[in-house]
């Protein structure tokens, strides 16, 4: 009987994995990161201690919006 093994990479950001390391190195690359140049407007309901949600401006203009999902 003969064995094969296979490698496969794996995304260290999402967890993606292919055998094709082209695929893999693309989809690193592609994931916007929030870093310090990134702008973040926090939003707080009344009388709450954590804010209800974050809007985050990159320095390339992207906008994203992340909602605190935690019950009240
Ligand atoms: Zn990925």
């Amino acid at each position: 009987m003969k064995t094969i093994q296979k490698n496969y990479y794996v995304c260290e950001i999402c967890g993606r994995t292919s055998q094709n390391q082209d695929k893999i190195k693309e989809c690193q690359v592609s994931h916007r990161r929030i870093t310090d140049e990134c702008e973040i407007e926090q939003v707080y309901d009344r009388g709450k201690v954590e804010p209800r949600l974050l809007k985050i401006t990159c320095p390339d203009g992207a906008e994203m919006v992340f909602f605190n999902s935690k019950p009240l």
